[in-house]
């Protein structure tokens, strides 16, 4: 059987982004690389969005950018600005397209559906494919979107809504995300951060229709793609091997107050690359312990009252929403972090480190 120098297992964001990365800057040229991902075509079916802190690969791949957005509780809307770090949303589709006419030119880039029809034992392994073990919370951000358009113009595409918390609750967290791609297009996210236990809040279709028609007063529309999804909010468990790094969802790189990881698996991906001639003896990359620890009280907090937390968020974005975004987006320094603490519930944070 066939032997590579490197394997990437799994061909998704992770896998792909890392494969391109090494790609593009040469590192590929005298080595070879095994790409398993099981999926037939690549087709769109992910819609990976983000403030813009640091530069990346694809920004050829985005549909949209914007400068402003909106955040709502009942009866109350913030409008915020991020011109400084602009808010992106990346087309999946074209994403796959870019790098897979890339890797395709380099004859030492493979293709397997399957690891067992390679052999292994030599080679150095990138694993994105996570296995999920639950921890004690279990909570996940779980999720259906819909993109819609109109006849007539509809949306007014300068500003998103990042979190619409103005509907049921359900005893848990809920609110709805809106991206405006143009004047008659936009993508209507149903969100939810809970223990997802029972399918009570899956009945995404219904949910999306109510609040298209009867909160943002929609009736002609039709629905052009949708995507379904849910990221766990606790870190897969996996066991470390010397010639072995998880990548992607499974490495560890999604933030878990929020579900961001497209990226970090970008600056994961440029780490790996700058330093591939020594991998295995290369320090593990990941978010910042300070964001792990303030990660974990806030879903401590989230899974105990899930009632606070629509004015949780409201408040945290009362601060310069700068600072907030560093914040969320790993960037922030001891300021910014204190900020941003400041503005939550003393009390009710002091008490969840006890939980
Ligand atoms: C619908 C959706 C929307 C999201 N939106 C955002 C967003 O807006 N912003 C953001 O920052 N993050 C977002 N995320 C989170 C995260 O960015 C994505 O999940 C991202 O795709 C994670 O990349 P990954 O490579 O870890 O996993 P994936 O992209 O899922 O890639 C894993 C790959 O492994 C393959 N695979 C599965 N089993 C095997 C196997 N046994 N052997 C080999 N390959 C296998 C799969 O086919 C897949 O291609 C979203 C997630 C989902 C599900």
């Amino acid at each position: 059987m066939k032997e590579f120098d490197y394997i990437i297992i799994g061909g998704g964001c992770a896998g792909l982004s890392l494969a391109y990365e090494l790609e593009i800057n040469d590192k590929l040229k005298d080595k070879t690389l095994a790409i398993i991902e099981p999926r037939t075509e690549y087709k769109r079916d992910k819609t990976w969005s983000f403030w813009k802190v640091i530069s990346h690969n694809f920004d050829d791949c985005v549909m949209k950018s914007w400068e402003n957005f909106t955040i709502n509780i009942p009866k109350k809307t913030n409008h915020l600005e991020c011109v400084n770090y602009p808010y992106q949303s990346i087309d999946s589709g074209l994403f796959y397209e870019k790098i897979n006419d890339r890797l395709k030119e380099n004859k030492n880039i493979s293709h397997f559906k399957d690891i067992s029809e390679i052999n292994s034992k030599n080679s150095f392994i990138f694993n994105s494919v996570p296995s999920i073990k639950k921890d004690y919370l279990n909570l996940w951000q779980h999720f259906c979107g819909v993109e819609i358009e109109t006849h007539n113009n509809f949306f007014d595409d300068e500003i998103f809504n990042l979190m619409d918390f103005d509907c049921d609750q359900r005893e848990s967290v809920h609110f709805f995300y809106t991206l405006p791609y143009s004047k008659t297009k936009a993508l209507v996210e149903t969100t939810w951060l809970s223990k997802m236990n029972d399918n009570s809040q899956k009945d995404y279709d219904y949910q999306i229709k109510d609040y298209i028609e009867n909160h943002l007063n929609l009736k002609n529309y039709k629905i052009t793609y949708k995507e379904e999804g849910a990221i766990p909010l606790f870190y897969p468990t996996y066991e470390e091997t010397k010639n072995q790094i998880n990548i992607g969802t499974a490495g560890g790189m999604t933030r878990l107050s929020t579900g961001y990881t497209f990226l970090n698996i970008q600056e994961h991906s440029k780490y790996i690359c700058k330093n591939i001639e020594n991998i295995s003896k290369t320090k593990k990359f990941e978010i910042a312990k300070k964001y792990q620890f303030l990660d974990d009280i806030f879903l401590r907090v989230l899974y105990e009252n899930p009632e606070i937390m629509p004015s949780i968020f409201f408040k945290m974005f009362k601060s310069s929403p700068k600072t907030v975004i560093k914040f969320l987006s790993n960037k922030s320094n001891f300021l910014e972090d204190l900020s941003v603490i400041l503005k939550m519930p003393k009390w009710t944070f002091v008490k969840a480190l006890f939980y």
